[in-house]
C-alpha cells in the first residue's frame, strides 16, 4: 500500500525519533490515539493542521534570531527573515493591520509585549526617553530610580475574572496585576452583559492608563467602537486581547464595531486558539507603537522561535483562504446550537446564551460545583473545563461554572445536529451526577459513564481526527 505524504512524514518523523527514545515516539503516538477519542471541549484548544504541525519540526529550531526582520542581533539569519516576514505579511494581510510582531511565544508574552510599548509610548519620564534612546550611559541612579518609580503603578482597568477577563489583565496571580494599579469591571448582574455606562464611570472615575478589553469566558460580542470611546474619553490606550476569538476576527464573523482592530490602539492575540495555528502569540497594532513593540525581544521575551513563526506562516495563509470565513462561522453556529440544546434540556447558561465560540454552564443548576462537574464530564470522555461565573460563590479554585467551546470539534467536522446530540451527553452525566460531600467529591454511576463515553465513541467515530495521517 502506498501511503499518502502525510502519513509518511509522521511516520518517518516517529522512526527517527524512536531511535533515540523510544519512550518519546510513544508518548506522541499515544496523544494523537488520546486527542482522537476525546469529546474535545476545551474553549481554548484546537487541531492545528499537518502542515502547521510539519513545519514546526526542522533546522528553524538551532537558529538564534534575536531583534527583527533586517535588524538581528545574530548573523545568519537570512531565512529566519523570510519567514517572520511572511508570517507578519499574513497577519497584517489577514486583520487589516498596519503592522504585526510574530515573535511572542505565547498569548501571555504577548501582552507583556503590549505593556511594555504602551508604558513606553505614554509615561511620562525625562529618565525614559533618555534611555530610549539609548543614552542609557547618560543615566544617573537618580534618573534609573526615577524611570523605576515612573513605570510602576500605572492604571489598567480590566475586565474582572469571574466576568471573564484574563489573569495577565491585572490580576494577582501574574505580573500584571502586581506592576498595576489595577479596577475592573464586571458584567450587569441581571444579564451577564457588559455594562457599558458601568465601564464608562469607572474608567471616569479611574482614569487607566490602558483601558483593556478581551475575554477568556465570555460568551458573547464586544462593542469596541462604544470601548474606544470611552477610552478616549479618558485618555487611555485601548486595548484588545482577542486570543479567544481572533478565528473569528479572521473568519469575519465578528467585524465592524466587534472587530477590535480598527478601533484599538494595540490588539494582542494567541495563534493556537479559534486561529488553529501553533502555540504561540502575536501583537498587532498602528504605526505609534510598532517601534516599541518590535522591541519586545530582548525587552520581554526570549529569543525567537523561527521554526514556531514559519508554523505561524503557514496557519495565517491558511486562515486567509475562504474557507476559513466558513470554518469560523461554523464555530459560532455549533456554539449556538449547543447553547440551544443545553437550554432547551433545562441547564442554566451565564448570559443564557452565546454570539461566538464558547458557553459557560451555571452548574449550581445541577447542584454541582465546577470542579464535580469538570470531573464527572471527564469520567464520561467528555474533556472540558471549570470556569468562575460572575460573583462565583465557590471562588476561583471550585468554581460554579463549566466552559465549553466548539472550535476543535468544528475543525474535526462535527456540525449542528452533533452539537444537539453532544448537549444530550452533558446534560445526562451533569443531571445524573450529585455532590459528594466535600466541593471536590461527586458521586456517577460508572456504568453510566461507561456509557456515555461510549456514546461519545460513537459520535466522534463519524469525524476521523487528521483522517489522512495513518500511523500504522
Ligand atoms: N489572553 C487570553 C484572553 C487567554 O484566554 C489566554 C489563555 O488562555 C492568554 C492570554 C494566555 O495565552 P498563553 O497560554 O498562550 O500564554
Amino acid at each position: 500500500m502506498s501511503l499518502n505524504a502525510e502519513s509518511t512524514a509522521f511516520r518517518s518523523a516517529l522512526e527517527v525519533i524512536r531511535a533515540v527514545e523510544p519512550r518519546v515516539a510513544d508518548a506522541i503516538g499515544a496523544e494523537l490515539a488520546d486527542q482522537r477519542e476525546s469529546l474535545k471541549l476545551i474553549a481554548s484548544e484546537n487541531y492545528a493542521s499537518p502542515a502547521t504541525l510539519l513545519a514546526m519540526g526542522n533546522w528553524f529550531s538551532d537558529k538564534y534570531a534575536e531583534g527583527t526582520v533586517g535588524r538581528r542581533f545574530y548573523a545568519g539569519c537570512q531565512n529566519v527573515d523570510t519567514v517572520e516576514a511572511l508570517a507578519a505579511e499574513h497577519a497584517r494581510e489577514l486583520f487589516g493591520a498596519s503592522h504585526a510582531y510574530v515573535q511572542p511565544h505565547s498569548g501571555i508574552d504577548a501582552n507583556l509585549v503590549a505593556f511594555w510599548a504602551i508604558l513606553a509610548d505614554r509615561v511620562e519620564s525625562p529618565a525614559l526617553k533618555k534611555a530610549q534612546v539609548r543614552q542609557v550611559n547618560d543615566l544617573t541612579e537618580a534618573d534609573w530610580f526615577a524611570l523605576r518609580r515612573e513605570l510602576g503603578n500605572q492604571r489598567m482597568l480590566g475586565m474582572s475574572l469571574d466576568a471573564g477577563g484574563h489573569l495577565t489583565h491585572g490580576f494577582r496571580p501574574n505580573i500584571s496585576g502586581k506592576m498595576f494599579d489595577q479596577r475592573s469591571y464586571g458584567t450587569d448582574p441581571a444579564t451577564g452583559l457588559v455594562d457599558y455606562d458601568k465601564v464608562a464611570e469607572a474608567a471616569r472615575e479611574f482614569k487607566p492608563l490602558i483601558l483593556v478589553a478581551g475575554y477568556s469566558a465570555y460568551p458573547r460580542k464586544v462593542n469596541f467602537r462604544i470601548l474606544r470611546e470611552i477610552a478616549d474619553s479618558v485618555g487611555a490606550t485601548f486595548m484588545v486581547d482577542m486570543a479567544h476569538f481572533a478565528g473569528l476576527v479572521a473568519g469575519k464573523v465578528f467585524t465592524g464595531d466587534f472587530d477590535p482592530v480598527p478601533h484599538a490602539h494595540i490588539v494582542t492575540t494567541t495563534t493556537h486558539k479559534s486561529l488553529r495555528g501553533p502555540r504561540g502569540g502575536m501583537v498587532l497594532c498602528g504605526p505609534e507603537l510598532a517601534d516599541q513593540v518590535d522591541r519586545g525581544c530582548p525587552m520581554v521575551l526570549g529569543g525567537p522561535l523561527p521554526h514556531v513563526m514559519a508554523a505561524k506562516a503557514v496557519a495565517l495563509a491558511e486562515a486567509r483562504r475562504p474557507d476559513f470565513a466558513d470554518y469560523a462561522q461554523r464555530i459560532v453556529d455549533n456554539a449556538q446550537a449547543l447553547a440551544e440544546g443545553l437550554t432547551r434540556r433545562g441547564a442554566k447558561l451565564v448570559t443564557g446564551g452565546t454570539d461566538n465560540h464558547l458557553v459557560l454552564i451555571d452548574v449550581t443548576g445541577y447542584g454541582l460545583t465546577g470542579r464535580q462537574a469538570e470531573q464527572a464530564l471527564l469520567d464520561s470522555g467528555i474533556v472540558t473545563n471549570r470556569n468562575s461565573v460572575p460573583q462565583d460563590p465557590n471562588g476561583a479554585w471550585y468554581t460554579s461554572g463549566i466552559r465549553i467551546g466548539t472550535p476543535a470539534l468544528t475543525s474535526r467536522g462535527l456540525g449542528v445536529a452533533e452539537m444537539d446530540q453532544t448537549a444530550e451527553l452533558i446534560h445526562t452525566v451533569l443531571s445524573q451526577t450529585t455532590s459528594g460531600e466535600s466541593k471536590a467529591k461527586y458521586v456517577l454511576d460508572p456504568a453510566l459513564a461507561d456509557k456515555v463515553s461510549k456514546q461519545a465513541n460513537e459520535l466522534l467515530a463519524g469525524f476521523p481526527l487528521y483522517p489522512a495521517v495513518d500511523l500504522g
